[in-house]
């Protein structure tokens, strides 16, 4: 059992906080007083910003503010996934030994800074508000957000974590999380099988889950990671470049600030569509002095966006096919994410499922936060009665798969498998007479290893020469119910007897992932995590001194003034009066500098 711990929401737009208190969640306010804060990090002249005073300077500062790190987290620079991302992106990514860095231009330096520092910022950022709202520091947290993260994302969160001066007891899917919230909030007691639609800013993920009792069976899972609300906004955007285009004969995509503005007033008209049939955008100079004014009707909003509302049905599918559970044995559908407020969204899902009514009963914005404190809670030990019937059991996301060296995947354990699961597969040597081979660990579905994530790599030593084929190695997988992966690769010194004369055992466990980051470059974050910490602390000195000083010259204007306008209005005083005054003037100042040194 661990000490109190808070549930994170870390989402690619909004992050959201949660606790369990007084027996029920509470969601953590930020220093704003919100209960989402934006997941973005800011660099400038005057410092580090993270949250909404971020997000409310992107339009002067679009190339140092950054946002959707999660998309970047545990990736490589190379992967389709970012080369498409940085596209759209103001911020400068970087390919530093193979891996994606955002450069920013810092208290006027230019620095590289990894996915995982900028996370491990907005962590601490979350961090700091909870230990201010709890009045107690802050150690433990659940993750949950997202899909299912591989275990690269998985280990860069955990180092981002660790970074932020936090435990990750567990990291798991918004859909899950979401899952028991509604669990938790309805108290099913019958067997019924819930459907949760996950659709926030970047991707749309979607778990099928057996619920009785408590009792959550995760049945299927299945996402697409490039589809979600900035979607919309960026198809809104190009109608709206092509319309200024059209209008005033100017391409304004070439102005990112222009292009910053736009962005953020479609995104804004694309909410307010969700509860009117028709939202205005109005931005004064928005590029070359032109004063952009326009509006959107919900139903160009949906012509405009056709193509990826056609999309979000396509996992749905998957995942009834993998659960194999006709949709007509779905008796829940519930909505999470900012995205399913888009009615369009509810219409399509609700017609797919013959007109259903979808559920409604926690809010989309914060229903994984919800669940992440109450999976938090349950994880620390707290005895609250309501927790007690609450068991989650998980699947894997992704095939576990091996490859001895001839680019051919042999799956292990089957993706959609309930965890814990330890299995079992025996492999013969494909090269005469090698007394050694190399064992590599993947993850995914392809057929072949270079379409899927490489997890481990090791070299397995002790192999009795022999011809091809008359050697054997018996490979476990092993995962755990935290979805950690443990290898035991034993070689078999007969071919007959495959059970016994083992000669050679190797283990190895996630933390022990392929592209670890080197523990140099660990510890140097950590260095600069407190540099910018402590930077972020002589703001506030900053102005406790500039306001002290200014508080300073405004009293001594005022003593000066008075004593001016004393003089001026007392031509003809007597010198006992001009000595008095002047005294009087000297103490008044003198005063005012003593206080000033305090
Ligand atoms: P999330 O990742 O769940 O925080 O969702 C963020 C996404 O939801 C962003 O793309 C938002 O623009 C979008 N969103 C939030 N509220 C609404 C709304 N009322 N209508 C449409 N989209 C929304």
């Amino acid at each position: 059992m661990w000490s109190k711990a808070i549930g994170i929401d870390l989402g690619t737009t909004n992050s959201c906080a949660g606790i369990w208190k007084n027996g029920k969640v509470e969601i953590i306010p930020n220093d704003h007083g919100n209960r989402t804060t934006p997941s973005y990090v800011a660099f400038s002249r005057a410092g580090r910003a993270i949250g909404e005073n971020a997000r409310n300077q992107i339009f002067m500062n679009p190339s140092n503010t950054i946002y959707n790190i999660k998309r970047l987290i545990g990736r490589q620079f190379m992967d389709p996934e970012v080369q498409s991302d940085v596209k759209y992106w103001p911020f400068q990514v970087i390919n530093k030994n193979g891996r994606p860095y955002i450069q920013v231009e810092y208290r006027g330096k230019i620095k590289q800074l990894s996915p995982v520092e900028i996370l491990s910022m907005l962590l601490c950022k979350i961090k700091e508000s909870a230990e201010i709202f709890l009045e107690e520091s802050v150690r433990n947290v659940v993750i949950a957000g997202g899909p299912y993260f591989n275990y690269s994302q998985r280990q860069a969160i955990k180092e981002a974590a660790m970074i932020a001066r936090l435990n990750v007891h567990q990291i798991f899917t918004g859909s899950e999380a979401a899952a028991v919230a509604y669990n938790f909030y309805n108290r099913v007691s019958k067997e019924r099988n819930i459907l949760v639609f996950d659709f926030g800013g970047g991707t749309l993920d979607i778990s099928i889950l057996a619920v009785e009792e408590g009792l959550l069976e995760v049945k299927a899972t299945a996402s697409n990671a490039h589809l979600g609300g900035e979607d919309f906004d960026k198809r809104i955007v190009n109608h709206f470049v092509f319309e200024f285009k059209r209008k005033f004969k100017k391409d304004l995509t070439t102005d990112k600030r222009a292009l910053c503005r736009l962005r953020t007033a479609c995104e804004r008209a694309k909410c307010a569509l969700s509860s009117h049939t028709q939202a205005f955008i109005e931005i004064d100079y928005l590029f070359e002095e032109i004063d952009f004014y326009t509006s959107l009707t919900r139903d160009k909003f949906v012509e405009i966006n056709m193509a990826l509302f056609r999309r979000i049905i396509k996992p749905v599918e998957r995942a009834l096919r993998d659960a194999k559970i006709d949709k007509s044995h779905i008796h829940e559908v519930v909505l999470v994410g900012g995205s399913t407020h888009i009615p369009e969204v509810q219409k399509i899902i609700s017609k797919f499922f013959n007109g259903k009514e979808l559920d409604k009963s926690i809010n989309p914005d914060e229903a994984i936060a919800y669940g992440a404190a109450l999976y938090a809670a349950s994880l620390s030990g707290d005895c609250s009665e309501q927790l007690q019937d609450t068991l989650l059991i998980r699947v894997l996301p992704r095939s576990l798969c091996v490859e001895i060296g001839d680019g051919v995947m042999k799956s292990i354990i089957k993706r959609n498998s309930s965890i814990p699961k330890r299995k079992y597969k025996i492999l013969s040597t494909d090269s005469d007479n090698a007394s050694y081979l190399v064992l590599k660990v993947y993850e995914g579905e392809r057929t072949r290893t270079k379409d899927n994530g490489l997890i481990y790599e090791f070299q397995l030593t002790g192999i009795p020469c022999a011809p091809r084929g008359v050697s054997w190695i018996e490979v476990c997988y092993d995962v755990d119910s935290r979805g950690n992966l443990y290898v035991c690769v034993t070689v078999l010194v007969s071919a007959v007897d495959k059970t016994h004369g083992r000669a050679n055992k190797i283990t190895i466990v996630e933390d022990d992932r392929y592209d670890r980051l080197l523990k140099e470059e660990f510890e140097q974050m950590l260095l600069n995590a407190e540099e910018y910490n402590a930077e972020d602390k002589k703001i506030p000195e900053k102005e406790r001194a500039r306001n002290r000083f200014e508080r300073y010259l405004d009293n001594l204007r005022e003593t000066l003034q008075d004593a001016v306008t004393w003089f001026n209005d007392n031509q003809d005083a007597e010198s006992e009066e001009y000595e008095c005054k002047r005294e009087d003037t000297i103490k008044k100042i003198s005063c005012e500098a003593e206080e000033f040194d305090d």
